[in-house]
């Protein structure tokens, strides 16, 4: 009997070829852009200590509460899956003393996610970010530079319709009085909430405003507004992070309801929304998390950044945008043990030389070697026969015209090389 076959787990995906160079083009544009920007490359594990999340995002938000791929390793060690990359930036950051070394205060990293969410499209329990954060620096403009940092990416990689929603948090003195107000409005509303928000307004009523359920979004639009509670500071802090956007003349909608899922927000909170997405249309987010660092044991700097959804991005991206020029392959079709060990030696040389170059491992008849060099679209074929070898010769095929030439052996990865190299700089 057969082996059953194993399949993937459900919201974890592979990215096959044809694909993937969008996945790879995405990262080289971030890498150039988000680096002329000033930002250098950090990598951090997958894996952390649990406790780093439940402090740093917050133990009463869903990420937290019940979305965590949460184990104990084999020493007992409680550990978890990273949901979001801030809190592991933030760590290595205070672990590496990065504060002391002022060149190092604006990182990027690049990589997968994990949330035990329901999954749909946009929506996966593996996903990717690139999350870019700025540390230390109180001004803001440094809120405007990382928001028109996003939007410069997204405008390299073409994707218009875009929309930036723009909302104040305000700071943990102003939000108090603010969420005393809103505990008491959800109390009030409390029988049309749905059960998610009953518990929530209760445990953490700011999360309310993140429900995307209809009924609750209803009872929200009478709820009072953050921005009306704001302290002259986080006013202050707020109108300036608008007027410097309008400097760049980045357009933005003010949205009071806009909460974001994490605790750590303080002040400023954005998010890029594309109107193509459907349900999950958020791109990417982020904002100010002032007390992250020092919440999670290291100095009490400030930081703001924000995280891209790479799948979604992906889904945006235009018929064609990315998938770079097809490259050109020649294919060798030798006949015999001496030529197959010959055209094996010129197929590696030919790699070395940036030329994309395929054989056949199978001892194929001539006639079959063609045809998959048709398969394979190759634009060239080097014929090595056993006669051809002996004069020191190959013929060169052109699949196109079907034309044919004899050349000489002699110099042939050099003539290969400059029929078929991709000219410098082509994608
Ligand atoms: P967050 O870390 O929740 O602020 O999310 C930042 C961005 O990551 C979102 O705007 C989405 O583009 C993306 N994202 C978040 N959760 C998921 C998910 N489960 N699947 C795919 N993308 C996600």
């Amino acid at each position: 009997m057969a082996a059953t076959s194993i399949t993937g787990i459900k919201g974890f995906n592979d990215i096959l070829p044809g694909e993937v160079e969008k996945w790879q083009w995405v990262e080289s544009v971030a890498r150039r852009i988000f680096s002329s920007f000033g930002f250098q490359e950090i990598r951090v594990p997958i894996l952390e200590k649990t406790e780093l999340f439940a402090r740093g995002i917050g133990e009463a938000t869903d990420i937290v509460e019940k979305e965590m791929y949460t184990f104990e390793d084999r020493n007992g060690q409680l550990v978890t899956m990273r949901p979001e990359a801030t809190a592991s930036v933030v760590r290595a950051f205070i672990e590496h003393g990065l504060h002391v070394r002022p060149t190092m205060r604006k990182l990027y990293t690049i990589g997968p996610m994990f949330r035990h969410e329901r999954p749909q499209k946009g929506r996966y329990r593996q996903f990717h970010q690139i999350n870019v954060e700025a540390f230390g620096i109180e001004d803001p403009l440094i809120d405007a530079e990382v928001i028109y940092a996003l939007l410069t990416f997204l405008g390299e990689l073409r994707i218009a319709d875009l929309q930036v929603h723009l909302n104040s948090l305000g700071c943990p003195l102003c939000r108090a009085p603010f969420r005393a107000r809103l505990a008491e409005y959800l109390a009030g509303v409390s029988h049309l909430l749905c059960d998610d928000c009953k518990r929530r307004r209760v445990t953490n009523p700011l999360r309310v405003m993140d429900c995307k359920v209809p009924s609750c979004r209803d009872v929200l639009a009478g709820a009072p507004k953050m921005l009306d509670f704001l302290c002259d500071d986080c006013r202050e802090h707020f109108q300036r992070v608008q007027d410097y956007l309008k400097d760049l003349q980045v357009a933005f909608t003010l949205d009071p309801y806009m909460v974001r899922g994490l605790d750590y927000y303080v002040k400023t909170a954005f998010e890029v929304l594309a109107r193509h997405l459907g349900a999950q249309n958020a791109v990417g987010g982020g904002g100010r998390y002032d007390g992250l660092m020092k919440a999670i044991g290291g100095p009490d700097l400030p930081g703001v950044g924000f995280a891209i959804g790479m799948e979604r991005l992906i889904m945006l991206l235009g018929e064609g945008v990315g998938e770079g020029t097809p490259m050109r392959l020649c294919f060798l079709a030798c006949l015999g043990e001496e030529a197959r060990r010959r055209g094996f030696r010129l197929v590696q040389e030919l790699r070395r030389s940036q030329v994309l170059a395929e054989m056949d491992y199978e001892g194929a008849s001539l006639k079959a070697q063609m045809r998959k060099a048709d398969r394979l679209g190759v634009t060239h074929v080097v014929i090595l026969g056993e006669d051809e070898l002996a004069r020191g010769k190959a013929i060169l095929r052109w699949m196109e015209t079907k034309a044919q030439e004899e050349i000489p052996l002699e110099g042939i990865r050099e003539r290969l090389t400059a029929l078929l190299r991709k000219p410098d700089g082509e994608a």
